[in-house]
């Protein structure tokens, strides 16, 4: 038997995606960009769902050799989502992969919050990322062979935050669904995890970067020293998209540069 070489261990074949279809939603721009691309450059085809144009993304995804399916869609209504899987399946005939990326976030006192700021909000940052989960998993049991799901948590998963009520509950209860998910549909091999980035450099905190204050009192806290970028959640959403997280469970990820030990 030939010796194994540097960086031939099997082991780095389990985190190959090659053949894999991953459904990537809000990828035109910010963390979903950078982990379309990440799961693209381990061998993934991808499927982006975006409200607008993904041009950027579909490049970047066709310079790794990969395929680029770009789905149109307001995933604030979930009436779009069996149809979203039927047309993903155009591209391979299977889908392996759901990144439940694209969420907002509205900020205001909780004192004069609006029932327009909570739905929103929910809807999409909540709602919707059940109902994806649950359109993927019926296809996944369909089509046999498990698959995986990874939501989009965030440090409102663990921490009460200050001004984004709804974002707090939608992200608390992204964490608690996850678990659900996952007791209900690891029997059927489909792993459900979450990824909770912490303080990431993207349009969704462009204003709290630009504020001094708040940019210093942040940077203080974070033991990294940095806001975190998209390619920091590279290794960890090829890690749970691929047959290396085969027996981790409901598990939320935190990729915050330390901001929970803290
Ligand atoms: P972003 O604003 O750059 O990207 C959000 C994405 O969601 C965009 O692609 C946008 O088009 C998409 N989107 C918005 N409304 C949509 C709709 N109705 N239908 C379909 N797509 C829609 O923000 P980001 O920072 O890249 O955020 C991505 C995810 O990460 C979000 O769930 C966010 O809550 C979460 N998050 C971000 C941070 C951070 O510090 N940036 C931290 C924790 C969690």
């Amino acid at each position: 038997m030939a010796a194994i070489g540097p960086g031939q261990g099997m082991v780095l074949d389990d985190f190959r995606l090659n053949g894999r279809v991953a459904i990537v939603t809000g990828c035109n721009t910010g963390l979903g960009q950078g982990m379309a691309r990440a799961l693209a450059e381990a061998g993934a085809d991808i499927v982006g769902v975006n409200v607008s144009e993904p041009d950027d993304t579909r490049q970047q995804i066709e310079a790794t050799g990969r395929r680029f399916l770009d789905l149109r869609a307001n995933l604030a209504d979930i009436a779009c989502l069996d149809d979203l899987i039927g047309q993903a399946l155009s591209l391979r005939g299977r889908i392996d992969i759901l990144v439940n990326n694209a969420g907002i976030i509205r900020r205001e006192d909780a004192i004069k919050f609006t029932e327009k700021d909570w739905d929103d909000v929910i809807d999409l940052n909540l709602k919707s990322v059940f109902f994806f989960a649950q359109a993927a998993a019926r296809q996944f049991m369909a089509q046999g062979g498990g698959g995986k799901i990874i939501n989009v948590a965030s440090m409102l998963s663990f921490q009460g935050g200050v001004r984004v009520p709804s974002y707090t509950a939608s992200k608390s209860g992204v964490v608690g669904i996850t678990r659900l998910m996952a007791n209900e549909w690891a029997g059927h091999g489909i792993n459900v995890n979450a990824i909770a980035p912490g303080y990431m450099a993207t349009n969704n905190t462009a204003a709290l970067r630009a504020d001094t204050g708040r940019n210093a009192a942040i940077l203080e806290r974070i033991p990294a020293g940095r806001w975190g970028v998209p390619e920091d959640l590279a290794g960890p959403v090829v890690f749970l998209a691929s047959k290396a997280s085969d027996y981790v469970h409901g598990y939320t990820v935190a990729v915050d540069g330390g901001w929970l030990a803290r």
